[in-house]
């Protein structure tokens, strides 16, 4: 029977730290402030922004939410970017993910300073990720590096299937991964048989939005399996993995929910402090 890697735990501990991290700057007249950009009515990026906000709050990180309609055009998302990075008060920006079709999200990104970029998504810094030379990183994957670390879960020479190459969680999970010395085999929906390397491997990570993607036929007996997977099923969170199967095949699983949600967003508060540090010059 496989063990919980109880990421909402690692999430509450971790948080304690950075709260007394966020007094003491507070005590020096720094203000962490994070900005976040939503844009159009997606129901899930609403509850996203709104667990964020919340997180801040109980940081006491400050925040700042733009929700901006579905109409608006590109020009004046880029208009509102330029003006966050060139507010020296503003430490971390991020724009809420899906954005409406008249709006090129890289184009965003583009244009977010890499100084300020909670999320590491812009270019530079995803460059500064695959040179092993990175000062922040997309949340969601430090976050599955942080629980591995903290339950002892050694990644090298290990295999590595991660199923998944979207850039917020595939791609940066697999630089992350690659420079911890891991073998990484990265797949998807072109990917003829995934089980011919899911049973090779070590540690499983799957990010693909299936429900039941992973069965436990799929798994090697032992394996440590990482869901990152978000599925409404029937008003339920479920994610990619067959749970009850799997559980019984796998050495560590993850829940969903409680596993990697809740370190994606303390992930991301953490980011939004280590950008602060930084601006202000403190180590
Ligand atoms: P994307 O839709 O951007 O990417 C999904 C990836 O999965 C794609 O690479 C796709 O392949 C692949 N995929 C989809 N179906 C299959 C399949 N049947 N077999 C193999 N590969 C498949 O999603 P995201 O990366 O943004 O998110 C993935 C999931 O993780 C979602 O459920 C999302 O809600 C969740 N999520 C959870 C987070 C958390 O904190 N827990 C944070 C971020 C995301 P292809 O490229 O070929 O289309």
């Amino acid at each position: 029977m496989g063990k919980i890697l109880d990421g909402k735990s690692l999430a509450n501990l971790r948080a304690q730290k950075l709260k007394k991290e966020v007094e003491i700057l507070k005590q020096d007249g720094i203000n962490p402030l994070f900005c976040v950009i939503n844009i159009g009515d997606d129901p899930a990026s609403k509850v996203y922004v709104k667990t964020k906000k919340r997180r801040a709050q109980e940081m006491g990180i400050e925040q700042k939410i733009y929700q901006l309609p579905s109409t608006e055009s590109e020009e004046s998302v880029l208009n509102l970017i330029d003006k966050l990075n060139q507010d020296p008060s503003v430490h971390g920006i991020m724009v809420q993910m899906p954005t409406p079709e008249q709006i090129n999200v890289n184009h965003l990104l583009e244009r977010i300073d890499p100084e300020k970029d909670v999320d590491g998504l812009t270019p530079t810094n995803i460059g500064h990720l695959w040179q092993s030379d990175h000062f922040v990183e997309p949340a969601t994957a430090i976050g599955i590096m942080k629980l591995l670390e903290h339950y002892k879960i050694n990644v090298a020479g290990k295999n590595v299937a991660i199923i998944g190459r979207s850039n917020i969680v595939g791609k940066p999970l697999a630089a992350l991964m690659l420079e911890k010395d891991a073998s990484v085999s990265v797949l998807h929906s072109k990917t003829k048989s995934l089980s011919t390397y899911t049973r090779m491997a070590d540690i499983i990570i799957v990010a693909a939005g299936q429900e039941n993607l992973l069965t436990s036929e799929m798994v090697k007996k032992g394996a440590v399996v990482i869901d990152v997977g978000i599925n409404r099923v029937e008003g339920h969170l479920v994610g990619d993995v067959d749970f009850k199967q799997v559980l019984s095949k796998a050495r560590w699983i993850t829940p969903v929910p409680g596993g990697v949600g809740p370190l994606t967003v303390e992930l991301l508060m953490e980011q939004v402090v280590k950008l602060t540090r930084r601006a202000h010059g403190i180590k």
